[in-house]
């Protein structure tokens, strides 16, 4: 098994107006990757397995528990000596400056999760370009910090929505982290490469969530629900197996994530309350235990998406 189990660049010329892929994993090949971490900050409520019982014109008077969840991943952070990337709602950016502020001041990398997570290939082209052109003028403002990244609310960008990547990079964005190829109710995009790889005219970059290789299928290795879900020892397992393939992991989370007392919501379906509840209070223990077990940095740095957008040399930083 190798990086080069991705669908080749041919395979994705064809069939009409689809644009190019090309492999990009080359340039993050190394013996001892270091790994990529990540946080999406939206709050509970803001989640699309509760999207059917929750008004957006409700969240305004819920009780918001990101301030105290994300200092409290700062601390674990800081404990850790690692840095993050925070893909971040403007809904948050605009109620929380301070949040945001205290993120950026901690060294992590700010990085834009659209403005209010709405699901990319549910929008027009125009509107989606509003979206984030709004929520990255948003979260510089707030922060003085440059945004080069962005993440799609449940990684929404597939095969109906790929000129999304267009839009992006005139949006002056460097980077997406918005595939994931498995096969899922709710997204993926199953022949996507597993993993960096630049798509269309503009050469956009890509970092895909993480995936392990079973046969040939994609099984998931990137956070979420899944990390909770399994076994710790099955997940560190496959981290390694991505680090065995010279490549680094990309892990992500969610400030609820590690607030087993968050309130809980009323009316949502069975498989939502399993997906959200599950786990909760093991989840901080268990990312104390991948911070230690594996060498962790921000998108930015442990894909070097500056050097790259400028075509420079290959190289991979790390604490
Ligand atoms: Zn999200």
């Amino acid at each position: 098994m190798s990086p080069n189990d991705a669908p080749s660049a041919d395979a994705h010329t064809s069939g009409g107006s689809r644009p190019a892929i090309v492999p990009a994993h080359e340039r993050y090949r190394s013996a001892a990757p270091c790994n990529a971490l990540s946080v999406d900050v939206e709050d509970y409520f803001h989640v699309l397995a509760f999207a059917d019982i929750v008004d957006p014109a409700s969240w305004a008077g819920r009780e918001c528990r990101i301030p105290r969840n994300v200092e409290r991943l700062l601390e674990i952070f800081r404990a850790a000596g690692v840095r993050s990337t925070f893909f971040t709602l403007g809904w948050v950016a605009e109620r929380y400056p301070e949040v945001i502020r205290s993120i950026v001041r901690a060294g992590h990398e700010l990085a834009s999760h659209g403005y209010e997570h709405r699901l990319a290939f549910a929008q027009s082209r125009a509107e989606f370009r509003e979206d984030v052109g709004r929520t990255k003028k948003l979260l510089e403002d707030v922060s003085g910090a440059e945004v080069i990244g962005f993440r799609a609310a449940s990684f929404s960008i597939d095969e109906r929505n790929l000129w999304a990547f267009d839009v992006l990079q005139e949006c002056g964005y460097l980077y997406s982290s918005s595939v994931n190829p498995i096969h899922h109710d709710n997204y993926g995009m199953l022949d996507a490469p597993r993993f960096a790889f630049r798509i269309g005219a503009g050469g956009f970059l890509e970092l895909p969530m993480t995936t392990v290789r079973i046969g040939s299928t994609n099984l998931p290795a990137a956070g979420g629900g899944f990390f909770r879900l399994a076994p710790y020892a099955a997940f560190r397992w496959a981290v390694r197996r991505v680090n065995a393939e010279q490549q680094p992991a990309i892990f992500y989370l969610h400030p609820w994530e590690i607030d087993p007392a968050q309130p809980r919501m009323q009316g949502a379906r069975l498989r939502s309350r399993f997906r959200h509840y599950l786990n909760l209070s093991r989840m901080e223990a268990r990312l104390v235990q991948l911070l230690h077990d594996f060498s962790w940095d921000s998108m930015e740095r442990v894909f070097d998406v500056r050097a790259a957008a400028d075509s420079g040399a290959a190289r991979m930083i790390c604490r």
